[in-house]
């Protein structure tokens, strides 16, 4: 029997991201809740998080935005939902592997490798080239794990970017909505309260 692994995308799952998009919206002089509420509306539009950013505020050089807050978007300490910790002692206790890999930039690595979370592999889509729900993320995932799909579960906070394509790669997943994506789309397994519940 293979060893079984959960595999953790970051935002949403383990990183609460409020101070980052508190960050963004004092980038882009608007209140946070304004800056929320139309990421959300563009969300169900299928609108992309930059569409939202030009259009609240239109004069700003969003991808320039971007580059100078890179740094400061990495995760903390403080970012980390409460549960993440218990959950990775627990699930080590189980023989679980924990492997940790989401959409996220460069600068996401070190930041989470000094979390010192116990994961058995940390990875980006910026490092591997490729980001979710390309099927080609989800091959790194496998390849990173060295192990058979059905031996890994991806946790993930977005039905389309997370569940559907783990599970169309022979992977188990669990949904975690938390976060900006919380209510986002159908999603074939039921949703987790969080990962206490793993
Ligand atoms: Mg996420």
């Amino acid at each position: 029997m293979s060893t079984p692994w959960f595999v953790f995308d970051v935002g949403g799952v383990l990183v609460d991201e409020t101070r980052v998009w508190q960050g963004w919206a004092e980038a882009l002089g608007v209140p946070y809740d304004t800056l929320w509420d139309a990421l959300k509306e563009d969300i169900r539009a299928g609108l992309s998080h930059r569409h939202t950013m030009q259009r609240l505020a239109p004069g700003h050089d969003i991808m320039a935005i971007r580059k100078a807050r890179l740094a400061h978007d990495a995760p903390l300490e403080h970012d980390l939902y409460p549960d993440v910790r218990p959950a990775f002692a627990a699930l080590k206790a189980r023989g679980i592997r924990i492997g940790i890999a989401g959409n996220q930039p460069l600068e996401a690595q070190p930041a989470l490798e000094a979390l010192d979370l116990g994961a058995d592999f940390i990875a980006t889509s910026a490092g591997w080239g490729v980001q979710k729900p390309h099927p080609r993320f989800f091959e790194e995932v496998l390849r990173a794990c060295d192990a058979p799909p059905h031996a890994i579960t991806y946790v993930g906070d977005r039905v389309d970017n997370d569940i559907l394509p783990a599970l169309a790669a022979g992977m188990r997943a669990h949904y975690v909505p938390r976060g900006l994506w919380a209510g986002m789309g159908q999603s074939p397994v039921p949703a987790l309260e969080g990962l206490a519940e793993l």
